[in-house]
């Protein structure tokens, strides 16, 4: 995001909640542009997933090739994700950063929330008609053809070398739209903050603060226990040497919150202070700040907690695991630039029914979240470029004492 639509969208904030203040539940009348703006962004959210995701599992390369080296770096990229989204949802849930505060909901949209049981959600994935999945919206199913796709496009290979320049082209298409609709966030969300404050009064602002506290803590957390433990256990290196080695890839990822504007410093960091070797650092980390978004993830858990407190939905177990699993997905589908998080949270509120008004008020303070969740993604990515180095390295040492 430009650095000019930021503050746009910050104006456009805080103007909603001083005139919202100030005029009342009047100020309703802002409504439509609110909705037009959800709208458009449930316009994009189906092409915008499924072809970037395509691009993404398909622009992994020969599957073969990569063999033990993707099944490593993938296992240990989803595992440590689906800890993060875990982490996020236990913060999400101890601090309850929306709780406190009753917004209402239609009773249409409580009624979305009913979720089939946990075995019926994982066949579910499966599509019986894909097309039909992508018509109806229903983004488990596309995330599911849009990986078969993409390992397919790749097993085939050279052949289908066209048909995955259309999926790149589209996903360029999509990406530039969602640029373009960005530019009327600022208005859209004035028209869904304004009359909230409108309605409910200044209170509903504090929630926010929380949500920023949470995010913040739970990152803590992922970022001293998680990986600490991976890298000392998996990467056999001391936590303190990989915490000052990646110190100014944090810096430029914070400062840039985008992991792929990171990505020359991470594998400067990686292979010159953490002594990574050229071969892994350059398939594990690019590869990384594309699929591997442990901060996105975490905020993810976090934020759809936020949500479902926010509009006093309570949310089933097995909704819960829904959002660990879509959260997962959405990460990996999430691009490495700013905001990107933020579009894929929608896919993951719609997966359990949570209403969209809520991305709204996350919105306003994203930039913030951004830096926070951007700068755990890229120590994700080195600590994963550390644990395959030293996997590969003990994998080395067994051959040669076997042919020794
Ligand atoms: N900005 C994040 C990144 O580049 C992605 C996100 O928005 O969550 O890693």
């Amino acid at each position: 995001m430009k650095n000019n639509l930021v503050f746009q969208i910050f104006l456009g904030f805080v103007t909603a909640i001083i005139l919202g203040a100030i005029i009342g539940p009047d100020i309703k009348v802002v409504q439509p542009l609110g909705d037009l703006f959800l709208r458009l962004i449930k316009f994009i959210i189906v092409p915008l997933v499924f072809s970037s995701l395509v691009v993404g599992v398909a622009s992994t390369g020969n599957l073969k090739e990569l063999g033990q080296l993707s099944v490593k770096t993938v296992s240990y990229y989803l595992l440590t994700t689906a800890i993060a989204i875990s982490i996020g949802l236990f913060i999400g849930s101890v601090l309850s950063p929306g709780k406190g505060l009753e917004i209402s909901v239609s009773p249409q949209e409580i009624e979305s929330q009913e979720t089939p049981g946990i075995v019926d959600t994982m066949l579910n994935i499966v599509p019986t008609n894909p097309l039909a999945g992508l018509i109806e919206g229903n983004m488990l199913q596309i995330i599911f053809f849009a990986i078969f796709l993409g390992i397919g496009i790749t097993m085939v290979g050279e052949k289908t070398k066209p048909l995955y320049n259309v999926f790149e082209q589209l996903a360029e298409v999509m990406y530039k739209i969602t640029a373009v609709v960005m530019r009327f966030a600022p208005i859209g969300i004035f028209g869904l903050i304004a009359p909230t404050v409108g309605e409910y009064g200044l209170s509903v602002l504090l929630p926010l603060l929380k949500v920023i506290l949470a995010l913040a803590i739970g990152s803590l957390i992922h970022t001293i226990v998680v990986f600490s433990i991976t890298v000392k256990t998996l990467g056999k290196m001391s936590p303190l040497t990989f915490f000052r080695g990646i110190m100014p890839a944090c810096l430029v990822a914070f400062s840039t919150s985008s992991s792929s504007g990171t990505l020359p410093m991470t594998i400067k960091c990686t292979e010159e202070n953490l002594k990574v070797p050229r071969k892994i650092s350059s398939f594990v980390l690019p590869l990384g700040a594309t699929i591997n978004m442990n901060g996105t993830a975490l905020y993810q858990g976090v934020c759809a907690l936020f949500v479902a407190q926010f509009f006093g939905i309570d949310l089933t177990f097995t909704q819960q695991i829904t959002i660990v699993l879509t959260a997962t997905l959405a990460s990996i589908g999430t691009a490495g630039v700013p905001s990107a998080g933020l579009i894929m949270l929608t896919m993951v509120m719609t997966s359990v029914g949570l209403p969209l008004e809520g991305i709204a008020f996350l919105a306003g303070i994203d930039r913030i979240l951004d830096m926070i969740r951007t700068t755990v993604n890229v120590i994700g990515d080195a600590a994963a470029a550390v644990v395959v180095s030293s996997k590969e390295r003990d994998l080395q040492t067994n051959k040669s004492s076997l042919t020794a």
